[in-house]
């Protein structure tokens, strides 16, 4: 069977523990070769596919994605129970961005990484704790405080 890209993504209300199991059967790794590739403890994994945990660290998820291919994203929309659009629409240019607007659906465009008119990186988590943007109604992050499009520059 082909692996498509629709394959990969979450289904509607696939639990992570369904989800990184079915991706790992997929990929044909055993439990103990995603620990590998992922850089991850076995146990983790057991707890996840367990539906032990539905705690996912950023090194862990980020070692996940990589390991099954995917971008983090969808394991954020797999943790949450939230549609991926919700997550993925929210991604902006920070420096074009103004707070309160509809971003641009060149930014929104799942495939786009830099800003059609600057060339900055798109954002779509936190600059500063990393947790997703989940509305950009909001001028701040609610976890931390911190401006959307505070810079470090
Ligand atoms: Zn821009
Ligand atoms: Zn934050």
């Amino acid at each position: 069977m082909v692996v498509t890209e629709e394959n990969l993504l979450p289904k509607g209300d696939e639990a992570l523990a369904d989800y990184i199991r079915r991706l790992r059967i997929k990929q044909n790794f055993t439990q103990k070769e995603l620990s590998l590739k992922a850089q991850i403890h076995i146990q983790t994994i057991r707890k996840i596919e367990g539906g032990q945990t539905s705690r996912v660290n950023q090194k862990a998820k980020s070692g996940l994605a990589s390991a099954l291919g995917i971008p983090a994203e969808y394991l954020d929309a797999a943790t949450k129970k939230v549609p991926l659009e919700t997550i993925t629409t929210f991604k902006f240019c920070p420096k074009c961005w103004t707070a309160g607007t509809t971003p641009d659906q060149m930014w929104t465009d799942l495939r786009s990484k830099y800003c059609f008119a600057c060339g900055t990186a798109l954002r779509n988590r936190c600059i500063s704790c990393d947790e997703p943007i989940m509305s950009l109604k909001f001028k701040f992050c609610p976890y931390c405080g911190v401006n959307y499009k505070f810079s470090p520059n």
